[in-house]
């Protein structure tokens, strides 16, 4: 089956006639589909039609906006099975948290569906008393949305709902390893009666996001990638002078105190590591432990982790799945060679499952390493695997200097009983989102997401923080004739 781009409201092909694949990380042998693989001529088609399409939807009014925000969520309600069988198929998480995530897409929608009449302004006091002083907040205008693979329903929902109920029209880019989803959110909104113009979608490679980045007519970049993207995104924003945002990569640690509820610490630990195979932004993949207790967390750690089941997303039993592609298994399995090089003690998992239900996909076993010291190489880099490694420190002092010496900074987790250990955590640590007695994945749609360091452009996501990016501000001045 071959599946169109979506632009000006029509389904069309790449204007080169290309197209790329996309197979099942959990048996190749099943092709999900052909998609467009488009060009930079694709995408001028979606800026010319999402400009033509910016004046209308700009002017109407932000509960006329939410009505189709309030008609899609419904939609993909309907549809949600669909959606998370897909989203399996081609990204390999279990059903569950397939599933899961869809139903966090259908909150996101009526969530911002909502904050449409909630965007509000500033009254400012003037120093002229015969003034009416304030401001208010206007669309950005065309905005491109570039996404990753690992959240393929939940990260373009929560750049595309802000961004069309503040007043934007959009142009969305899917990764090409997640392109399935995208085509249904497409039908979503297609269903929904979005005017033509106002959603787009580009199916596309690297040189499709380049192109978007570069393009124009586009007023803003709104990013979620790897760091090496990023860069790549805000160098072409920079050099047009247009708006960017970019949420990035992570290493994200949990400190382990004498005082936690240590099947807490350990269950939320092996879950914030292996679920979805680690390859989450916020992936638990430093746990980082007092010498007090180290014994003992790591081996309920083992003990646990050893239990997991692998195997197909579908698979009802199943904890973790395949990992996205066979780069991404080779580059896992090179990470986990030189951890050993370096001196790292491999505690279990390390390779590739044997067995005929393992055979035709990328599979990993949950992985762990013990004997860790904080500059070896798999506690600076980002793995994006079902690899956790235990970080043996003194005291809560030398774990929050531990946790602090890396270059990214998204979230971070503690687990204590004690009041002012979490308060200290939570001054001291250098994260955007920040838990104690949680896992590091999993922060609530309406607070505001996003990290410090090299984690993130500095700006945030959902929540109200949204129209920090979607929107930008008119100060006006209304003062007396004569
Ligand atoms: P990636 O950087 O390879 O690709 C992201 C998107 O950028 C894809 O759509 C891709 O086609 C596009 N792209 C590739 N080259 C481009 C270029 N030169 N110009 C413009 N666009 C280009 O990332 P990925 O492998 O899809 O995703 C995994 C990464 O995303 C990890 O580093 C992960 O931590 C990060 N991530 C971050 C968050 C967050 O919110 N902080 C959430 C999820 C994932």
């Amino acid at each position: 089956m071959s599946f169109n781009n979506y632009i000006g409201g029509e389904w069309v092909a790449a204007k080169s006639g290309a197209t790329f694949e996309r197979r099942n990380p959990a048996d190749t042998r099943d092709i999900v589909g052909k998609y467009a693989d488009s060009g930079a001529e694709d995408v001028a088609a979606a800026v010319a039609a999402a400009r033509a399409a910016l004046p209308m939807w700009r002017k109407l009014a932000p509960d006329a906006r939410a009505q189709f925000l309030y008609r899609a969520a419904d939609i993909l309600a309907r549809r949600k099975d669909e959606v998370a069988s897909a989203l399996t198929r081609e990204e390999g998480k279990t059903l569950m948290e397939s599933g899961g995530e869809t139903g966090r897409g259908v909150v996101l929608l009526r969530y911002y569906a909502g904050e449409g009449l909630r965007i509000g302004g500033d009254v400012i006091p003037s120093v002229n008393p015969n003034a009416l002083f304030f401001t208010e907040r206007v669309p950005l205008g065309v905005v491109g949305l570039i996404t990753p693979w690992n959240f393929p329903v939940a990260i373009p929902l929560w750049k595309i709902a802000p961004a069309l109920v503040y007043g934007n029209t959009v142009i969305l880019k899917p990764s090409e390893l997640a392109p399935h989803t995208a085509h249904l959110l497409a039908e979503v909104f297609a269903e929904a009666g979005l005017p033509a113009g106002v959603f787009n979608l580009i199916q596309g490679r690297g040189t499709a996001g380049a192109a978007l980045s570069g393009a124009n007519g586009v007023d803003g970049i709104s990013f979620t990638g790897s760091a090496v993207t990023g860069k790549k995104v805000a160098l072409a924003c920079v050099e047009r002078g247009a708006k960017y945002q970019l949420e990035m990569g992570g290493k994200n640690p949990v400190i382990i105190l004498p005082d936690c509820d240590m099947e807490q610490a350990v269950t939320l630990t092996v879950q914030g590591a292996m679920r979805s195979s680690g390859e989450k932004c916020t992936a638990t993949s430093r746990a980082i432990v007092t010498e007090e207790v180290a014994d003992e967390f790591t081996a309920r750690l083992v003990e646990k982790v050893k239990s997991l089941k692998l195997g197909p997303g579908t698979d009802k039993d199943a904890y973790l799945g395949p990992v996205i592609t066979s780069e991404a298994q080779q580059k896992i399995l090179g990470y986990i060679e030189k951890a050993k090089s370096e001196g790292a003690e491999l505690l279990c998992g390390g390779g590739v499952p044997t067995g005929e239900e393992f055979a035709q996909g990328f599979y990993i076993e949950p992985t762990v390493f013990a004997g860790v010291t904080p500059q070896m190489t798999i506690a600076q880099e980002e793995v994006f695997g079902p690899l956790l490694t235990v970080i043996r420190v003194a005291d809560f002092d030398a774990a929050l200097t531990v946790a602090n010496d890396i270059a990214y900074g998204l979230s971070a987790s503690l687990f204590t009983s004690n009041l002012g250990n979490a308060l200290r955590f939570a001054r001291e640590i250098e994260a955007g989102l920040i838990r104690v007695n949680g896992e590091t994945a999993g922060v609530e749609p309406q607070a505001p997401f996003g990290g410090m360091k090299g984690s993130s452009s500095f700006s945030r996501e959902q929540g109200q923080a949204a129209k920090e990016f979607f929107t930008q501000i008119k100060t006006i001045a209304f003062e007396k004739a004569g």
